[in-house]
């Protein structure tokens, strides 16, 4: 296992960047520690496979280095680097069975079939395989060949890191809690460092102690899921992460006081905030809006059900603020006002956090 440290990154596919649009990755310094459960969270074409395959050793990145353990692994090959791979669609061998299949890595390294024995039969125990070991994978459903996947980087104990690049998705739905969970088990069996690649803030959340999210090719915060969710350093963060995601308002900021509609909000930062009032906006969570006597006035436009609590959409304006209110508190309808919670309202300036 080991510290993997990403310094400077930089990468353009095009062989003379000029812009910044040029570059699939723009400058990124990261540190990932020995044994963590890591995810890289960003929409499509953000940056995230050229990452990845910058850190297995496919691509060589334009600029800055890659060290493992602190030792400098730029131009090691795929093989030296030592890492195991979980791709999209399962790699097995079909014809072999799952036994066969999972003892593949550990022989084709010389290792004893004794020890073979101990490692696949643990393996296949901690991913429910153990009924189907005698079975050819051909015969496997979509979920059954990814956990072989699993297993086959599981099996290894001499690798650097594990590397899942959205490894749920042929797998169906109503499986995919249980692989997911199953893998933040593993996690915390194994203990080896772990790098899960995802548009899927979900997937992300629960598999991760610490999520990296990024947009064009670059990192817009590091964060624990809780950081994540009451802090977000970007509205971008707030947008992605969340269901319906944060509500990002114009604002005003006189005299340390923001201002909504031309209506005082309370807010963590607002006090800070030095600049000359250009591009500031209010960021707070559908969760923490409620209905009250006073405060900023709207209008309730839609209401949706969605289990425990509803989904209220309201209109200020031109702009829709979103709250979340439990299934047994009443809705008004038409006019209504709303408060903010002071300790996760937020101002940002040009996108990001006011500090
Ligand atoms: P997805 O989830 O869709 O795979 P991603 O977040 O993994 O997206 P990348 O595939 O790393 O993003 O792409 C980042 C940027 O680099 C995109 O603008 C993409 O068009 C560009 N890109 C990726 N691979 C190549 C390539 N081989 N040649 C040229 N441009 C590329």
């Amino acid at each position: 296992m080991a510290k993997i440290t990403l310094q400077d990154l930089r990468h353009s596919y095009r062989g003379n960047p000029r812009n910044d649009d040029d570059w699939a990755l723009k400058r990124l310094t990261l540190e990932w520690r020995d044994g963590g459960a890591y995810a890289l969270l960003g929409p499509s074409g953000c940056g995230k496979t050229t990452l990845l395959n910058i850190i297995s050793g496919l691509i060589r990145p334009s600029e800055g280095r890659i060290l493992f353990d602190g030792i400098d692994v730029t131009d090691a090959t795929p093989e030296l680097r030592n890492i195991a791979q979980v791709f999209q669609f399962p790699v097995v061998y079909d014809t072999l069975t799952v036994y066969d299949n999972l003892a593949f890595p550990l022989r084709n390294r010389g290792v004893g079939e004794a020890e073979v024995d101990r490692i696949v039969r643990q393996i296949a125990a901690m991913l429910d395989l153990e009924s189907t070991l005698t079975q050819r994978a051909s015969g496997l459903s979509a979920d059954g060949k990814q956990k072989i996947s699993l297993g086959r980087g599981l099996v290894r104990s001499d690798v650097n890191v594990i590397m899942f690049d959205e490894p749920l998705t042929v797998i169906d739905p109503h499986l995919k809690w249980q692989l997911r969970s199953k893998l933040k088990e593993l996690h915390h069996r194994i203990g080896r460092t772990m790098i899960y690649v995802t548009h899927d803030q979900t997937e992300a959340l629960t598999f991760a102690d610490e999520v990296t999210v990024m947009k064009d090719g670059m990192i817009v915060q590091t964060g624990t899921p809780v950081d994540l969710f009451e802090r977000p350093r970007h509205v971008f963060v707030g947008h992605f992460i969340g269901s319906p995601g944060m509500n990002v308002l114009r604002c005003e900021v006189k005299g340390g006081k923001a201002l909504v509609a031309g209506q005082p909000v309370e807010s963590v930062n607002a006090g800070r905030y030095r600049g000359a009032g250009a591009g500031l906006q209010l960021g707070v969570r559908p969760e923490f809006v409620k209905f009250a006597s006073d405060g900023i006035a709207v209008d309730v436009v839609k209401v949706a059900d969605a289990g425990r609590h509803r989904i209220v959409e309201t209109r200020l304006g031109d702009e829709v603020v979103n709250m979340l209110q439990p299934e047994d508190e009443a809705v008004p309808q038409g006019r209504a006002h709303l408060r903010f919670d002071p300790a996760h309202t937020q101002i940002y300036e040009d996108g990001w956090i006011v500090d």
